[in-house]
């Protein structure tokens, strides 16, 4: 096995707040890590650390063999080969569905246009949207902006994928159709970090699930092991919340 990721001691601080303390994180190659825990603890501060959204204050993030610097050409070619989903799914709304997933094959990837939409059309097939081409985002369900905001990313042949609450913005009955995709897209074999509290998704689809709480982790392992017999009293208190 390889290690996309290899976070060593990490630690990153706003302010007076240690959000993250030490943390050391690696995922393999085809691994799914599905990031759970209360509010605050760090999870989305993580995923933006590992694309070099923030700089951190101390230890080393390696992806994919590379180490994360804090600026300048070496990130912006690092972070291209890492795809972002958000909660709010971020699609440009002056553009349509094809251009939103070919602006950045053209522009950063240099792909010609024929290339470039050969490559969108072929996205949107795999998540189910070929007939919204021609859309403007705010003509789409937000199940469907979202699984857009995925095809776009994917667009950048990305090496790592990292999901931050993808459906906690969506109506509940359109959750499904984007852990769907998402669903697919582990078993073709991406890897992918996915912070989430679809806990049914986290038990069909992570390899490890890893219980951040008091910026670091509480606990890890399979989804059985940390969502049926947590050792930690914050895991323990944190999935009784959940009921
Ligand atoms: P989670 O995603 O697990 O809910 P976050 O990573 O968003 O947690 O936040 C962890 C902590 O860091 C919180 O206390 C949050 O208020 C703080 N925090 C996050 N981003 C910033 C920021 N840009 N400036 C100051 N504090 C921040
Ligand atoms: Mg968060």
């Amino acid at each position: 096995m390889s290690a996309i990721v290899s976070m060593q001691q990490v630690t990153k601080r706003f302010g007076p707040l240690t959000v993250l303390d030490a943390v050391d994180l690696e995922v393999q190659q085809g691994e799914v890590v599905v990031l759970i825990g209360p509010s605050g603890a760090g999870k989305s501060t993580l995923l933006r650390c590992v694309n070099g959204l923030e700089g951190i204050d101390g230890g080393t993030i390696t992806v994919d063999g590379q180490q994360l610097v804090q600026k300048g050409r070496e990130l912006n070619s690092l972070r291209r080969r890492i795809g972002m989903v958000f909660q709010q799914f971020n699609l440009f709304p002056h553009l349509r569905v094809i251009d939103n997933i070919t602006m950045a094959q053209r522009d950063v990837l240099g792909r010609s246009r024929e290339e470039a939409e050969a490559r969108a059309r072929e996205l949107l097939a795999r998540v189910g949207l070929s007939e919204k081409e021609h859309a403007y985002p705010e003509r789409l369900s937000g199940g469907q902006q979202q699984r857009v905001a995925i095809a776009r990313a994917l667009a950048m042949d990305p090496v790592l994928m990292l999901f931050d609450e993808p459906t906690s913005a969506l109506d509940p009955e359109l959750v499904g159709e984007v852990l769907q995709v998402m669903r697919d897209l582990a078993e073709e074999g991406m890897t992918m970090v996915v912070v989430t509290h679809e806990m049914r998704f986290a038990r069909q689809v992570a390899d490890r699930v890893v219980l951040m709480a008091d910026g670091g982790i509480a606990e890890q392992g399979t989804p059985e092991q940390v969502l049926e017999h947590p050792t930690s009293e914050r895991g323990r208190a944190f999935l009784a919340e959940l009921g």
